[in-house]
């Protein structure tokens, strides 16, 4: 009986429950919003310590910048084939379901256009000026930049102070993990309020009024994170995805609950390691990594998106613009942080690219958080799927 309740088979009765709550009783949901905000500020609490432990003791533990350039192409390698095969099954959906709206943004519908993201400009936002800015406004793209300069140096330095540093931030690193162990056991009670909260908030009708476009991301998503991923994983990692999905569950369901990729990385990071059998040198820095530059799930749900706008405005997209499609929907997926929401800011590059109005991202915001959930847990699942495949090429 004992066993029976596990934090992941409480986790598991938490969603359903957040849901029914949220339709039956959306104001005790709404006033209970702080459990989850809570459960979340815990896990974010994590996040900036643990990404600079874990990523420093990956990279001083794999020794030598060689080991680490290896690894960072090999990861690049993987992350670029799991994306383009995810842009390519959004495309290939899209195509096929053909999804569309009548629904137009009526006339003064106040919709402010979001800032434009370039390429220069996103160049640039991963590049730190003042590491403790990035710090203090957890820019993890910035710090991870940093880290690796900082380990790849520290590999350079006399080895009696290499070990001082590298016992020092194994020491933060496990005791991050302790306290990763404690909050897990929370998962349920903010699983619980945090998709309750969602439900009531947003409702469930509005996922009627565009069925198609969310069939069609639904689908992608699904196939992707059931069939191709996995194989892949199976064929380049040679191990068996469904029994290493059951040790790493729990992640992907935070992932689903908080639609965010940074807050479910101590998570990922702990459960990776300490029951998906990943070393710490892949858990400790692919994962960190993974979080933000490889997000599949939003990779695909770019491309559906900016398809069905294009769509529902009438506007006809053929073979050369699709290929845009594909190349921004790349980089906007490197871009986005791992935060909810991320993917809807940054389509506004895509849409520019192909030349439909910022605001058009008005017609699938109602939707958005709802599918934000699901394409955060394939981009976690994506991200757990990377460390154990690349941990057989260390
Ligand atoms: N919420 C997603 C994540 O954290 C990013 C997105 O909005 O697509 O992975």
């Amino acid at each position: 009986m004992k066993r029976f309740f596990t934090t992941e088979t409480l986790t598991l009765a938490a969603i359903v429950l957040g849901v029914l709550a949220g339709v039956w009783f959306p104001e005790t949901m709404l006033s209970l919003k702080w459990m989850g905000d809570l459960f979340l500020m815990l896990l974010k609490m994590l996040i900036i310590p643990l990404v600079f432990a874990s990523v420093f003791v990956a990279i001083v533990s794999l020794g030598s910048g060689e080991a680490l350039k290896n690894l960072g192409l090999k990861a690049f390698g993987y992350y670029f084939l799991t994306t383009a095969l995810a842009v390519t099954m959004g495309l290939l959906i899209v195509n096929i379901i053909d999804p569309s709206t009548t629904h137009q943004l009526a006339a003064g519908e106040a919709i402010t256009p979001p800032k434009e993201h370039s390429f220069a400009s996103l160049l640039l936002s991963f590049v730190p000026s003042n590491i403790f800015t990035s710090l203090s406004q957890g820019k993890i793209v910035q710090i991870l930049l940093f880290v690796i300069f900082f380990a790849v140096a520290v590999l350079h330095i006399e080895p009696a102070k290499r070990e001082t540093l590298q016992l020092f931030f194994e020491a933060v690193n496990d005791a991050m993990g302790k306290i990763a162990e404690w909050i897990i056991k929370l998962t349920p009670l903010g699983v619980f309020s945090l998709i309750g909260y969602v439900i009531a908030k947003e409702g469930l009708d509005t996922l009627w009024d565009l069925e198609s476009y969310v069939l069609a991301v639904l689908l992608a998503l699904f196939i992707h994170a059931l069939i191709v991923l996995p194989l892949l994983a199976a064929f380049l990692g040679r191990f068996n995805p469904l029994d290493y999905f059951r040790k790493v569950r729990e992640a992907v369901l935070i992932a689903f609950s908080t639609a965010s990729s940074s807050a479910t990385l101590p998570v990922s990071i702990e459960v990776a390691g300490e029951k998906g059998g990943v070393r710490r040198e892949s858990a400790g820095f692919i994962l960190p990594l993974g979080a933000t530059v490889n997000m599949d799930g939003t990779a695909l749900y770019e491309a559906i998106a900016v398809m069905f706008i294009a769509n529902s405005y009438g506007v006809e997209l053929g073979f050369s613009q699709q290929i845009v499609i594909f190349l921004t929907a790349t980089f906007a997926s490197v871009g986005a942080a791992g935060i909810p929401g991320a993917g809807l800011v940054m389509m506004t590059m895509i849409l520019s690219a192909v030349g439909l109005p910022l605001e058009a991202i008005g017609l699938i915001a109602a939707v958005d958080r709802i599918l934000d959930m699901f394409r955060t847990s394939i981009n976690v699942w994506g991200d757990l799927l990377a460390a154990k495949v690349l941990n057989r090429y260390i």
